[in-house]
Formats: C-alpha cells, structure tokens, sequence
C-alpha cells in the first residue's frame, strides 16, 4: 500500500514526526500565546515548512531555527521574506548545547515549538539542564504528555516527568489542539504548554543528578512499595524519618518529599 503524504509539495517524514499545522485560528492563537518582540532571542524547534516561523518572523528583524530535514531547510533558505530573517541550525535539536546559542545571543532564550512527538519526552528532560539559558518555552505537546507534567500525587499520570518538570518551571497548559489542525492527521489530541523556568527555584537540590536517580528507582518499580524500591538507596527508619509511609507506592509520594529525599542523598554523598 502506498501511504505516502505530501503537504504543500513535501514528502511527510515519519521519523521526524511531521504533523504540519495547518489551522490558521490555532497557529494565530500560538503566536499570541508566545507573543514575541523585537530583541528577543527567539529559537524555534523545528521549523518545518514555517506554519509558526513565518507569523513569529513578523513581529521580530531575526530568530533561530533548528531543524534536522534538509528539504525543509532549504525550502526556509529560499523562502523570499524569510531567508534574512532566519538563523538556521541544520542540526539534530538533541546535540543544541542551548548555553553556548543563549551567550552567543547575548541573552535568555525564548524557545518554542511544534515538537516532533517521538522525541518529545527526551527534549523537555534534557533542556531542564539549561533551563539557566531559557527565559521561557512554548511546545505543542501530546496531551497525555502535558497531563503528566502537571498531575499530582495518587494519579496514573503522576511520574518522574511530573516530579522534574515541576521542580524545573512553572507549567501553565495554554490551549487544547484536536488532531484535524495537522497534516498529516495525527493519533492523538495535542496540548500547546507554556513553560516557565523559576528565577528562583522554590526547593532547590544541591544535586539534581540525586532526583533523577531516585524517580527512576522509585517510577520505574511503580507496583513496589517504597522499603522496596528504594530500600537500595534508603533503609525504612530514613524514610519514615522524613515522614514517609514505606508501604506507600512511588505514586503516593509528594514531589516536595521527592526532593528531600534527593537532597538526603546528596548530603551523604558530599
Ligand atoms: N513547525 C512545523 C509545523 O508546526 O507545521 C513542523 C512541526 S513537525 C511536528 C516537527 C518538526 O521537527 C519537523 O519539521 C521535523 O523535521 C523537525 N525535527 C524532527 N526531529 C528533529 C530533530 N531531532 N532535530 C531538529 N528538528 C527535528
């Protein structure tokens, strides 16, 4: 069967997690939301064929792009209003250091984008590590990925994104996507999130390397009790010390908890 899918002359990429916007009040809502002014360090994840780039680029003399598709880059090179405008990065977005772009820029960066969905998760973690860098992020997400953001305790989406996105930014969903407003037409609803990195972080971690261990232990055992799953890195009296229940599960555990027990770790680590 040949199911290949063009738009506007491409040949959809499924690897690269092509869903191109389409819909014209959606992409006008997206630009609102992220609301960008001249002098602004403005990066773009994956520009595509320009659906966003090309209302962003309005408002401001120049952005960066970074996009791994070829075709779709020099369509932007070529594009007649867009060309002087754009900084473009032929990179894969996983190898961007953001620190070194956001000196280079001489400011904090204000990301954003239509992820490709198959690397989604993977990008917000690693950007977490230059969230010194980014002013703020907007990013069309799948749904279900925004929900686990944002949920708390006792619920199925709460997990190790919820406990590191949370002590990373403030998360604010902006807008709920239905899959029509893409070609081609995805499985899944999409969320547009805005988020906003803490000037000051509200529970600092002396070692943040510590929560992201401890989530993984802790979530990837998720039917464990916590004296089990944890009982590598804690014996039950520490636990219960810190006010935890060790016959409670990875999911009953606050993120505020979370982040002592990092810090626990780093103390005797140090
Ligand atoms: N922004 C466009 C839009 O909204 O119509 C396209 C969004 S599409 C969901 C994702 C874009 O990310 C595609 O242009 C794709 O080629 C690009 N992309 C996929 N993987 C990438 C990677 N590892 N690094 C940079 N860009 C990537």
């Amino acid at each position: 069967m040949n199911n290949r899918i063009y738009y506007q002359g491409h040949l959809t990429r499924k690897r690269f997690g092509q869903h191109f916007l389409h819909d014209i009040l959606i992409i006008d809502a997206i630009v609102a939301a992220i609301c960008p002014e001249p002098g602004q360090a403005i990066v773009e994840i994956g520009p595509g064929l320009g659906a966003l780039t090309k209302p962003v680029a309005q408002h401001i003399d120049s952005m960066t792009v970074i996009e791994l598709d070829r075709d779709l880059i020099a369509r932007l090179d070529q594009h007649p209003s867009l060309h002087t405008k754009l900084n473009i990065l032929q990179q894969d977005v996983m190898k961007v250091d953001f620190g070194a772009l956001a000196t280079k820029l001489g400011r904090q960066l204000r990301v954003f984008g239509n992820l490709p969905y198959n690397i989604s998760t993977q990008l917000i973690f690693r950007l977490f590590s230059y969230t010194y860098a980014i002013f703020d992020m907007h990013f069309m997400l799948q749904k279900e990925v925004v929900k686990r953001m944002i949920a708390g305790p006792n619920s199925k989406a709460y997990g190790r994104l919820s406990v590191i996105a949370q002590y990373y930014c403030n998360i604010i969903p902006v807008l709920e996507v239905p899959p029509i407003a893409f070609c081609p037409v995805p499985k899944v609803y999409s969320t547009l999130v805005r988020l906003v990195p803490y000037d000051k972080l509200p529970f600092p971690i002396r070692d943040v390397r510590k929560l992201s261990l401890l989530t993984s232990l802790a979530f990837n055992q998720r039917r464990k009790t916590l004296r089990n799953s944890l009982g590598k890195l804690f014996s039950t009296q520490q636990l219960e010390e810190q006010g935890i229940d060790t016959t409670m599960r990875a999911e009953n555990v606050s993120v505020e908890h979370y982040y002592r027990l990092a810090n626990l770790l780093a103390a005797r680590h140090c």
